[in-house]
């Protein structure tokens, strides 16, 4: 396998988000296990907005952890120098909410924001406690619905990557029409605003089987010159930098040379050896 010591794992989450498990001490362990030289964490920033009563506590952290969840992090980049960390954040996309979004996390420096969208309208589709609710929908509207919400995510400017970005397939709902029109508007967004693509394999661990995004997708994020960046979605320390090389081969394979890293917002990129 690749040497990942370029190389980063941007999407890592922690216990505080009410689904994940393990220390923060065991995923940095876990990427100095494997060689890795870069990990960010981006535990979930979950309907900030709501008072906590109304908030599912098993999808992410309220927002009066954040100042504890940024004090570990801080203290994992001084504790120790063998994987640099990174301090970030996956932020719930909700149309109308970009102000007080931008004010909530104004509070920090962070070095990157992966903006993500699991709901439309109340629907958290990617829960799979709802995911009777697709039966509800036209397979190829519920995907434009989704990419017109992952737009204006991409230009809100909030955000420095999008992640997961087909992330509708989860369950196996793949799109029934060509969806290649719809991936060269998406892409050519991207482009515009200026944001990352994110290769994540978590899909590999979820029914569809299958890395985020499709290959037809990150090849047309590659052709508008989009760049990308690399994660796991890691849930468990074991999860960390897991099936890279089946995302260094789809990166490779579409055309992408290097992968972006992040410091206070700035981006540089490692090449892919
Ligand atoms: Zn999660
Ligand atoms: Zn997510």
């Amino acid at each position: 396998m690749t040497s990942l010591a370029n190389l980063v794992d941007y999407h890592v989450h922690t216990a505080r988000c009410g689904h994940a498990s393990g220390t923060m001490e065991e995923y940095v362990a876990r990427a100095r296990e494997i060689g890795l030289g870069e990990m960010g964490f981006s535990d979930h920033f979950y309907v900030y907005w709501l008072p906590e009563d109304q908030r599912d506590p098993e999808l992410g952290m309220a927002a009066h952890q954040l100042g504890e969840y940024v004090a570990a992090v801080r203290q994992l980049q001084e504790a120790q120098s063998a994987v640099r960390i990174r301090l970030a954040l996956e932020v719930d996309y909700v149309p109308g909410w970009e102000d007080r979004l931008a004010n909530l996390l104004a509070c920090e420096r962070w070095d990157y924001l992966l903006g993500s969208v699991h709901f439309i309208d109340a629907w958290g589709f990617d829960d799979s406690r709802y995911v009777a609710r697709y039966q509800e929908w036209d397979i190829d509207q519920l995907y434009e619905r989704y990419f017109e919400l992952a737009m204006a995510a991409a230009e809100s400017g909030l955000f420095d990557i999008m992640t997961h970005l087909d992330l509708p397939k989860k369950f196996g709902h793949r799109p029934t029409r060509d969806p290649r029109p719809l991936y060269e508007r998406v892409a050519a967004c991207l482009k515009r605003a200026d944001v990352c693509v994110e290769v994540n394999t978590a899909g590999l661990r979820k029914p569809v089987g299958e890395l985020y995004p499709a290959p037809l997708l990150l090849q047309a994020c590659h052709r508008a010159g989009v760049p990308a960046t690399l994660s796991s979605d890691a849930h468990r320390p074991e999860e960390v930098g897991q099936d890279f090389d089946r995302a260094l081969a789809l990166l490779r394979e579409v055309g992408y040379t290097e992968v972006a890293a992040f410091e206070g917002r700035r981006r540089t990129f490692g090449r892919l050896s």
